[in-house]
């Protein structure tokens, strides 16, 4: 297109330029061209000694062949000879002295003139030449024949001026096809880059200009390539850590509306798609979404540890962001109810420690400050001796007891493995305490298979055994029976200890097992305990994968169940 106006303003161009330089070059030629005829016929009629009719008939002639018009002008300005009058009519003509051309051929030899032609009213090129005689020569050639010859020329140059403009837009078009082309090719490949498709090589073909910048473009896609790589890697990891961070994780905006949220957030609140929600509606506990409100309102972050009404207790702790950004603060949601509760615990522990500790020590206190005073050998002493050996043994199980606890819950026991014939084992056990259960009357009965066995800890297992059985003499009442069976049942070898004391409420079934519960406080006053004893066996059991659990009506005595996996 470009090509087409430059070649269409040049043509205009050298149209304009040709015509300007033609018309002159065609009056010089035309004018320099008479001047050599001119010298010729001069010659010529110097040399001739021609009659005036010959003189005529020659100019005539020449007048002819040169395709002009020859006027011959006498010294005193009288036109002697006329080619395109009749020689009749030639006297009668203007004396042509005064004509510009033949002043300046009679002052300086040669005269040149265009004008309107008085006699053929019309324009005309006038040449002249003094002849030897005086005489001057003159020929004429009118302006429409001049510009006959010119409109010859002009058009021949017309026609090469549009045939060279035609061969330059050619050869400039197809140049430019072969320059533009693969330029549009770069162009179409950077588009396709630029769209996203990385895997789209530059074309380095062309010229050498759009090689380099082929070239050029094609490292700077490859460090683009690189740099989307990169960003998109962090991008992923990012979102992965997002995702898969164990506490739930909220960004909102500055009117408390969540931009974004991860998986567990989602399930922490029961909200599976959050995004676009205000922060109220999504956490609606008051406490929680106030730290949200104070962080984004004051600009400074916020932590609190908050109890939700189904009882689950969540921390809460939100920071500000950066202002210029669409987030303001992001939030961060940890489930710590069981870490609260193990707090809880451990508050409870302490207390019934020292409670535990606290009674005897007071009994202890209370009957050395009596025994200060009693006489020394009174019954009164003796008395006030075996109480504090009683409540220092008391302690003392229940700092052994305690420490044990602590050890086995540790799991920082170490079990010797060994296969143990359960009736022995219990057989032993009763043994020890036989002394005991005699004091109050309670008959041991040990039935059941001596075959059966059960792998683990003889120490543990003998540990297990005998808080089971200390508490079913403790609870039995005077006279009555403690059976201890041993069994196998579907491949699993146990035993149980049955007594016929007061029974275990259904609702405190599980509760027994926890450390320093005891079901009715008023009769551990009659048999003393630590509270700790079912606490260990369920620990012991739990390291050697049994179950215990306990049966009986109330009033109608208990059954303590221990259970083993069955042999592998
Ligand atoms: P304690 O030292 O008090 O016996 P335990 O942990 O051994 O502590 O027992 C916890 C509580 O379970 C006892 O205080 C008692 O209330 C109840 N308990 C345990 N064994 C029996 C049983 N054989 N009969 C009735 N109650 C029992």
């Amino acid at each position: 297109m470009l090509f087409a106006a430059l070649a269409a303003a040049a043509v205009v161009f050298l149209f304009l330029v040709s015509d300007a330089t033609v018309h002159r070059t065609v009056e010089d030629r035309i004018a320099d061209r008479f001047r050599r005829d001119l010298e010729h016929l001069s010659a010529d009629l110097a040399a001739g000694g021609f009659s005036p009719e010959a003189r005529d008939a020659f100019l005539r002639r020449a007048a002819s062949d040169l395709d002009c018009r020859i006027t011959l002008i006498a010294p005193n300005g009288k036109v002697l000879d006329e080619t395109d009058l009749l020689p009749a009519d030639v006297p009668s003509m203007e004396n042509h002295r005064d004509r510009p051309e033949i002043r300046e051929a009679v002052s300086i030899g040669t005269g040149q003139a265009i004008r309107v032609s008085p006699t053929e009213q019309k324009p005309m090129l006038y040449v002249a030449r003094r002849l030897s005689d005086g005489s001057v020569l003159r020929l004429a050639v009118s302006e429409a024949r001049l510009r006959e010859v010119e409109r010859g020329y002009l058009w021949a140059l017309r026609a090469a001026a549009i045939g060279v403009c035609l061969l330059l837009f050619l050869i400039g078009a197809s140049a430019s096809r072969r320059f533009s082309e693969p330029i549009a090719e770069l162009t179409r490949a950077a588009s396709a880059v630029a769209a996203g498709d990385f895997a789209r090589d530059l074309p380095t073909a062309g010229g050498e200009e759009v090689q380099l910048l082929g070239g050029a473009m094609q490292r700077m896609k490859t460090a683009l390539n690189q740099a989307v790589q990169r960003a998109e890697s962090e991008r992923r990891l990012t979102a992965m850590v997002f995702e898969r961070l164990p506490d739930g994780l909220v960004v909102v905006d500055a009117k408390l509306r969540v931009i974004e949220a991860n998986g567990r957030f989602s399930e922490m609140t029961g909200i599976p798609a959050p995004a676009g929600r205000g922060v109220y509606e999504v956490l609606r506990e008051r406490l929680l979404y106030d730290c949200f409100e104070t962080t984004v309102g004051t600009g400074e972050g916020s932590e609190r540890i908050v109890k939700l009404a189904d009882e689950r207790v969540w921390q809460i702790a939100v920071a500000p962001l950066p202002e210029g950004h669409r987030a303001a603060a992001v939030g961060v949601l940890r489930d710590v109810t069981r870490l609260e509760r193990t707090e809880a615990m451990r508050r409870t522990f302490v207390a019934d420690v020292s409670h535990e500790l606290r009674t005897p020590i007071a009994s202890i206190a209370a009957a050395a400050e009596t025994l200060a005073e009693a006489q020394p050998d009174s019954s009164e002493s003796a008395e006030l001796l075996s109480l504090i050996r009683r409540q220092s043994d008391r302690m003392r199980e229940l700092i052994d007891d305690l420490m044990d606890l602590a050890q086995i819950e540790s799991g920082a026991v170490p079990l010797v493995r060994e296969e143990i014939p359960l009736r022995d084992m219990l057989a032993e056990v009763a043994e020890d305490l036989e002394a005991g259960a005699r004091e109050r009357g309670v008959d041991l009965r040990i039935t059941g298979d001596a075959g059966v066995t059960a792998i683990g800890d003889r120490r543990r297992l003998g540990q297990l055994a005998r808080n089971l059985l200390d508490n079913a003499i403790k609870f039995s009442p005077s006279g009555a029976p403690v059976v201890v069976r041993v069994w196998r049942q579907s491949g699993r070898p146990g035993f149980s200890v049955e007594d016929l004391g007061p029974g275990i409420p259904k609702a405190e079934r599980d509760k027994i097992f926890q450390r320093f519960y005891q079901v009715d406080r008023s009769r551990s006053k009659v048999r003393p305990g630590s509270g700790l004893g079912l606490a260990i066996v369920k620990h012991i059991a739990q390291l050697h994968g049994a179950t215990v659990d306990v049966e009986g009506e109330v009033g109608q005595g208990s059954t303590f169940r221990v259970s083993f996996p069955a042999a592998a």
